[in-house]
């Protein structure tokens, strides 16, 4: 009983599609964030440390040294022979387009790269970037663009200081499902003030306006952080496990098979997580999600 029984996950469509394991490299090019800036806010989202993206650079690589060092890895670990560039720290649109088209090109120009994945917010993705992303679509190129949405509801995006509400996230979704740029949705279980219920409503109004493929992870207390502080002061409680893996596979469960799982969990270095430490399980959860998705479907 394995999660792509009951999930179609991201892994199994790559595989599906390309007769062959593909593997997504990590990359982070420096970008910044409208939301740490003052451009569209200052502080960024309360569970936000730079330390998430990449705990061990302050400075990171060049971007062919990041690649070469993701395939050593993935290579050894896996086998897979074909990669996607993910280009994940920060907002990865939040620069002139002809700066990002380098370094996207930079890294579709690399051996056995076939795509990318591009993680940004939805307030920060105009025409010019779509289009560069619609041009490599059109070329057969593997692409994505990942959408940092979290939750529907304004009034949590608020409190978790997004500086975007949910009306940003419908048109940008809206313009690149209209051409056809495929697009992932993040969302996040366990915010600030949310229940169940309102994690459905996300999924609903996610589905309503269409997606390509969902990220689910909890949301995880980091150092240095307003919502450690949060935490520390008892403000802020995690899920548990076991509310984690029900909601999780409820979620999986209301939502069409045609829909792409990317992620169902995430965790983040042991070294500044906080809580939940039981995320740090990631197997422990898949599996738990899995037995779950076993009972109820
Ligand atoms: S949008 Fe992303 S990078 Fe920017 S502050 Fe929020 S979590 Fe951090």
């Amino acid at each position: 009983m394995v999660l792509s029984d009951y999930v179609n996950t991201y892994g199994q469509y790559l595989l599906k599609k390309y007769s062959q394991r593909v593997h997504k490299i990590s990359l982070d090019a420096s970008f910044t964030c409208p939301n740490r800036d003052g451009t569209k806010g200052v502080g960024g989202c309360i569970f936000c440390n730079n330390s998430s993206f990449s705990p061990n650079s302050k400075q990171p690589d060049d971007l062919s040294v990041q690649v070469q060092r993701g395939k050593d890895v993935i290579i050894k670990r896996t086998g897979a022979k074909k990669y996607i560039g993910y280009f994940q720290a920060y907002t990865n649109t939040y620069d002139d387009e002809s700066r990002l088209k380098i370094l996207y090109d930079k890294v579709l120009a690399m051996n056995d790269i076939i795509g990318l994945s591009i993680g940004t917010r939805p307030d920060c993705v105009s025409d010019k970037v779509l289009d560069i992303l619609q041009k490599y679509q059109d070329e057969g190129l593997e692409i994505c663009l990942e959408l940092g949405l979290q939750s529907s509801n304004d009034k949590t995006l608020e409190k978790i200081n997004r500086g975007h509400g949910f009306y940003e996230y419908q048109q940008t979704a809206k313009k690149a499902l209209k051409r056809k740029i495929p697009i992932c949705t993040h969302l996040i279980i366990g915010l600030p003030d949310e229940d169940y219920q309102q994690n459905q409503k996300s999924l609903g109004d996610v589905l309503d306006i269409g997606t390509n493929g969902l990220k689910l992870h909890p949301l995880h207390v980091v150092k240095n952080t307003v919502l450690a502080n949060q935490y520390k002061q008892g403000l802020y409680r995690p899920l548990t496990e076991c509310q984690y893996i029900e909601y999780a596979a409820n979620l999986i469960k209301q939502t069409p098979k045609d829909i792409i799982f990317h992620r169902v969990t995430g965790t983040v270095n042991k070294e500044i997580l906080m809580a939940p430490i039981w995320c740090q399980k990631k197997w422990d959860i898949i599996n738990g999600i899995t037995k779950q998705l076993s009972l109820i479907l």
